[in-house]
């Protein structure tokens, strides 16, 4: 029971470029299930980008329940609600015995109030108002829409000097609140210079959208390599992986201005910088 399938929002923006239609109705595909995890801010949580199988969410239990008592609030009634890691369906609903029962994207869990006022309206009172501003955000989350593309083949994250996921976990904790979830990351493959010459330049991290994964060069994982200086290149990509691109007209700066400003919040940026203009050719000759 999903009265709002012809809505445009429906669609990711993909489709909708594409102008095919949802196929919600026919493909009904929930998450594997939102896994609860206990509040990030009491207790530490495990890693769960460690395991590449299969979507698992964090859900912040708190925001979900705040959510919740919206719904009732405005329900009038028993509400339970679920958070999705959906790649189509952003809201769904039913009543089942009088109980309203609600799965929405975990993108809403961070909305701002006038959101979620529209979300509680639309699913409560069907209003249709309501879902403009449903679009508009998620328009603007679209990039925290899980990839579409699975990832390829098994990811290294233990490389013979630095461990990416303890770095992604530091990371994660110390600029993120510890919200992030759903980004992976691994040691991309190999590739080695021609004997003798240097490679003419090289892309030392990266972050594909579309897979949610980052993927940090090899090279870095040496002894002569400090880890503050891997750290930063993961880092730079998380904000990819957090900020949407910015559109300046045609174009996509893909550095906006206010990346760059919160790229000089790595605690050892200067230092990062400062190393990797040090040793940039030696970067480029690693074999
Ligand atoms: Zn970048």
């Amino acid at each position: 029971m999903t009265p709002q399938l012809g809505f445009p929002w429906m669609a990711t923006p993909k489709q909708r470029r594409a102008g095919s239609r949802v196929r919600a109705a026919a493909m009904p595909r929930m998450a594997t299930g939102a896994l609860r995890v206990p509040d990030p801010r009491v207790t530490p949580l495990t890693l769960p980008w460690v395991t590449p199988a299969g979507p698992q969410i964090f859900v912040h239990e708190g925001a979900r329940q705040a959510l919740e008592r919206r719904f009732m609030a405005a329900f009038g009634g028993a509400v339970q609600l679920a958070i999705t890691d959906n790649r189509r369906r952003m809201i769904t609903h039913s009543k089942a015995r009088g109980v309203l029962q609600v799965r929405v994207h975990m993108m809403f869990l961070g909305a701002p109030d006038r959101v979620l006022e529209a979300l509680v309206a639309y699913v409560v009172d069907g209003d249709r108002q309501a879902s403009q501003a449903i679009g508009e955000y998620i328009d603007e989350n679209s990039h925290r829409i899980r990839a579409s593309r699975p990832v390829p083949g098994p990811l290294h994250t233990r490389g013979e000097v630095h461990d990416l996921v303890e770095i992604l976990g530091e990371l994660n904790h110390e600029y993120f609140g510890g919200v992030l979830a759903n980004v992976l990351i691994t040691w991309g493959k190999k590739t080695r210079p021609a004997s003798g010459r240097a490679r003419r330049s090289i892309k030392l991290g990266s972050y594909s959208a579309i897979e949610r994964l980052i993927r940090v060069h090899p090279v870095l994982d040496r002894a002569w390599v400090p880890r503050y200086f891997v750290k930063y290149i993961v880092f730079h990509e998380l904000l990819h992986h957090v900020m949407p691109e910015a559109r300046v007209g045609s174009r996509t700066l893909l550095h906006p201005p206010e990346f760059l400003r919160r790229e000089r919040e790595f605690r050892q940026y200067e230092r990062a910088v400062a190393w990797e203009c040090r040793h940039i050719d030696r970067l480029l000759r690693a074999r």
